[in-house]
């Protein structure tokens, strides 16, 4: 008795734990361990700002968020709100990916929640087999891709958790060794075919002078892949070289 609520008491509860003094409303109630605002509807527990969103909006489809363009995780002044389909690639991806996720707004990576490896790769069961997330994600968002044992997935941002497709590229074995060397993760000295830092100061001043085909070239004559060139090009690897 008592604790049923009418859905306009709870509304007025929430307004009462939120500070509208403010160009930013701020929410102090609860907060999940992901820093957003959390309020139980009645039905279920849902994020203050998709709460504030569905008293002025149509209900949302569930998967889809409802972030603060002022960036303040515990805003909830309406003008402030946005809905935010960027975070679903696909909307008939199983949420069971995608919603195991915490995005980091500084680097925009989507990190993996769950179980995770001694390397820090998410590991998630998918049709009773075990996968590493980052893989799941490419193959989700690269339907025409099959992937074999062979190619890996790599992370232009060096971040094994992530899994935001953007953030992800298709390597070899080759590759992502190139990669995790000239990211400083590894340093097999003997794998054959690394660049040295003076060949990436050398690439980097060729690649001033960018044209139409350079990558394929400078991987022919350094004796790497195209893919190593692209990232030197597109300041993903040898980010402490100038
Ligand atoms: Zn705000
Ligand atoms: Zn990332």
């Amino acid at each position: 008795m008592g604790k049923t609520l009418s859905f306009n008491q709870r509304i007025d509860n929430f307004w009462n734990k939120v500070d509208k003094s403010n160009k930013c409303w701020i929410w102090y109630g609860n907060i999940n361990h992901s820093g957003y605002g959390v309020f139980f509807n009645g039905e279920r527990r849902t994020s203050v700002q998709r709460f504030v969103w569905e008293l002025n909006n149509p209900k949302l489809k569930s998967g889809i968020c409802v972030l603060q363009t002022c960036n303040n995780k515990l805003c909830v002044n309406p003008i402030h709100l946005y809905i935010d389909n960027n975070r679903r690639p696909d909307k008939d991806t199983p949420s069971k990916l995608w919603d195991n996720t915490i995005i980091d707004k500084d680097t925009d990576c989507w990190l993996w929640q769950g179980k995770r490896n001694k390397q820090g790769y998410g590991e998630i069961t998918w049709n009773g087999k075990w996968y590493r997330t980052n893989r799941l994600s490419y193959s989700l968002t690269h339907e025409n891709i099959k992937l074999t044992e062979e190619q890996q997935v790599c992370h232009h941002c060096d971040n094994p958790p992530c899994i935001n497709p953007a953030h992800l590229f298709l390597g070899t074995a080759k590759d992502n060794a190139q990669d995790a060397i000239s990211k400083g993760r590894i340093n097999y000295s003997h794998i054959q075919n690394i660049l040295s830092e003076q060949d990436v100061i050398t690439i980097k001043e060729e690649l001033k002078h960018y044209r139409y085909g350079m990558c394929r070239q400078l991987a022919k004559k350094y004796n790497v892949t195209d893919t190593a060139i692209t990232n030197i090009k597109n300041g993903w690897n040898w980010k402490n070289i100038l």
